[in-house]
């Protein structure tokens, strides 16, 4: 079969079932994809080809032994922020270029129990911290559907190879909309979960109390599987909440659309820099969510302006705090021929990082530092409770809240944005990340460059099957998540 890229995850699942191919067969379908094509989108950093080629026949075997799962022998990539034995995991750092690590993340080691085949590790913004993949120590990966623009960020190369059908999901991570906004780029979906239900063990941290890891898609429903294998508790991270995993594949048409109550906090529609055609994509798609029997309400979400100002103090500040391991000394990057202790220090995180994440290690240093810590971040955290609690108050009205995921479609790459114009175009996502709550992208249309546009819809805690029902019901009544880039007709 020549179009083995072209199944959904449901339909790789029933024709390995059915032995119309095999778990080989789809590994090295894949591989030459990935050979002809990635070099045109730059999202791979590192592709295991002898170790997916092994694991591929492992699942072959197992399910002639009639030991396989539902997703033995589907491929997958990996954020390169997910710790993965023996093959090298980078963070999109020079920190980490040859950083191995000794054991698997837990989201690795789930996929792995779950028998899928590792196709390789791919791009992001080093550390995370960015929303256009340029920051990577490997280069800009680009956008499937314009080679001139960004894929977004921080899991850029996760949207990259899904919407290049280089890889048919993969896992990204979402600290302040990096799963959000790179599916919104890239016209897929991607669920960012409730913080606490994906495991954290094994993911490089940038802002602890706001990372959490999800899955990135072409539809609800694919995402639902990885969602099955990515969520649960775990014992090795002490913020992963003990609370039962749904069956978010069998809930897919749990979720009535009749009489949902759609929040829309209209404060989010008058933010400078909305772009026309992004707003009337969202009000669009929300106008069908109505027709399919969902109920609109205006809500009022009164935090707003204090979303940027806020993040960007959190999350630089436990960055700073996070980045501290890198000191030359015990893993990562090392400075040549150090004078003594300090200058090992100064030279190694000097040269080790790039400008972005040096600028968050200052911000977020002089925010903790001794006078400064009750003014900047005791006060932002009290403002972060703020914005808890204003959600909490949308959510006694209505079911879920619709907003944009991102002000804009895809950048050019090299805009060369300052860092504030780029922070302001998290304006979106950030406030879900500080209130912990679950949230998810879907593809509505594209703006007058054929750029994808993506609706966000922000739930209550734990409401993450919730989430993946509309926009599954959605997705069963238009075709967006059906679009493909031309890259990703091209066949290997
Ligand atoms: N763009 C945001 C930042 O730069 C989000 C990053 C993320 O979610 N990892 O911090």
């Amino acid at each position: 079969m020549t179009d083995l890229h072209r199944l959904s995850i449901r339909e790789l699942t029933e024709g390995l079932a059915n032995a119309k191919f095999s778990a080989r067969e789809l590994t090295e379908h894949y591989l030459k994809r990935i050979e002809k094509i990635d070099a045109q989108v730059n999202a791979y950093v590192t592709v295991t080809a002898e170790q997916a080629l092994a694991q591929a026949d492992a699942a072959d075997a197992l399910r002639q032994a009639g030991g396989a799962g539902v997703l033995t022998g589907v491929p997958i990539a990996h954020k390169d922020i997910f710790c993965t034995q023996g093959i090298k995991t980078t963070a999109g750092s020079k920190m980490l270029d040859n950083f191995i690590s000794p054991y698997d993340a837990t989201v690795v080691a789930k996929g792995k129990t779950a028998g899928l085949v590792t196709l390789g590790k791919v791009n992001m913004d080093e550390f995370a911290m960015g929303s256009t993949s340029e920051s990577s120590y490997f280069g800009a990966t680009k956008n499937p559907w314009a080679l001139d623009r960004v894929p977004g960020g921080s899991s850029g190369g996760s949207a990259a190879v899904v919407a290049a059908d280089l890889a048919p999901f993969a896992t990204g991570t979402d600290t302040g909309g990096s799963i959000r906004q790179p599916a919104s780029f890239c016209g897929l979906t991607g669920l960012k979960p409730t913080y606490g239900r994906v495991s954290r063990f094994g993911m490089i941290a940038y802002a602890s109390s706001l990372d959490q890891g999800g899955p990135m898609a072409r539809s609800a429903e694919d995402c639902a599987y990885l969602m099955n294998v990515m969520a649960g508790h775990d014992t090795k991270d002490s913020t992963s909440v003990e609370k039962d995993v749904d069956d978010y594949v069998a809930n897919l048409n749990g979720t009535s659309l009749k009489g949902l109550r759609i929040g829309i906090p209209k404060q989010y529609f008058n933010v400078a820099g909305l772009a026309a055609d992004v707003k009337a994509r969202v009000e669009e798609s929300l106008k069908k969510l109505e027709e399919m029997g969902a109920i609109l309400v205006e809500v009022d979400l009164n935090m707003t302006e204090a979303y940027v100002p806020t993040y960007y103090l959190i999350a630089p500040a436990e960055a700073s705090s996070n980045l501290s391991r890198y000191d030359g000394v015990r893993y990562g990057y090392r400075c040549e021929d150090p004078k003594d202790i300090l200058d090992l220090y100064k030279r190694s995180r000097s040269e080790g990082f790039g400008a972005e994440v040096q600028r968050r290690i200052l911000i977020g240093t002089y925010a903790l530092s001794a006078g400064y810590y009750d003014a900047y971040y005791v006060k932002a955290q009290k403002v972060r409770r703020l914005i808890q609690q204003d959600f909490l108050k949308a959510f006694e009205q209505v079911d879920v809240i619709a907003a944009p995921s991102a002000p804009t479609t895809a950048y050019r790459i090299g805009a060369n944005l300052s860092p504030v114009e780029m922070y302001l175009g998290d304006i979106y996502t950030i406030a879900v990340n500080l209130a912990g709550l679950p949230a998810i992208n879907a593809p509505v249309g594209f703006d007058k460059d054929n750029l994808p546009v993506g609706l966000q819809l922000i739930g209550n805690y734990w409401s993450e099957s919730q989430l993946l029902s509309v926009v599954h019901q959605y997705q069963q009544a238009t075709d967006w998540h059906t679009k493909r880039a031309a890259i990703a007709e091209e066949n290997a």
